[in-house]
């Protein structure tokens, strides 16, 4: 495998700072979309002025796995069949998006869709509630 991937930015545009958690000592060992807080295992913060690539993920991870690889926080259910441990390392970055970034026009026109779906829907509820009140009022007639 060619070494190129090795230098691509996390993500677009490049975030300059991550946090670092193990699942083993955050007690999540779970396939969870939870944002870690501040008194799970923080390993601590990897900072990259011009934006972190591929390769500081690496740099940084194999202390890790080498730390956590025995690691006693870690429950039954991430041990491997050798007692080491499947360790997973989460990198936590906050990107602050421009106001024109296609990603944030994309989830406001889903935003839009939504809202005028549930309007039509609330409105057809409406409509048929109405409907169903005359048809009442006219049976006692
Ligand atoms: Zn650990």
């Amino acid at each position: 495998m060619g070494k190129r991937w090795l230098d691509m930015y996390t993500c677009q545009p490049p975030v300059t700072e991550m946090t670092i958690y193990t699942w083993c000592c955050s007690g999540k060992s779970g396939n969870n979309n939870e944002v870690m807080t501040e008194t799970t295992a923080l390993l601590g913060t990897l900072t990259v002025p011009g934006g972190i690539r591929v390769r500081d993920l690496c740099t940084a991870a194999r202390p890790i796995f080498e730390k956590h690889r025995l690691c006693q926080n870690a429950g039954l259910n991430v041990l491997n069949a050798d007692g080491t441990i499947k360790i997973h390392i989460t990198f936590q970055g906050v990107v602050n998006l421009r106001d024109d970034d296609p990603f944030l026009a994309r989830r406001r026109e889903r935003r839009l869709k939504s809202v005028r779906f549930h309007q039509a829907t609330a409105a057809r509820k409406e409509r048929l509630s109405r409907y169903a009140e005359f048809k009442n009022i006219c049976k006692l007639c």
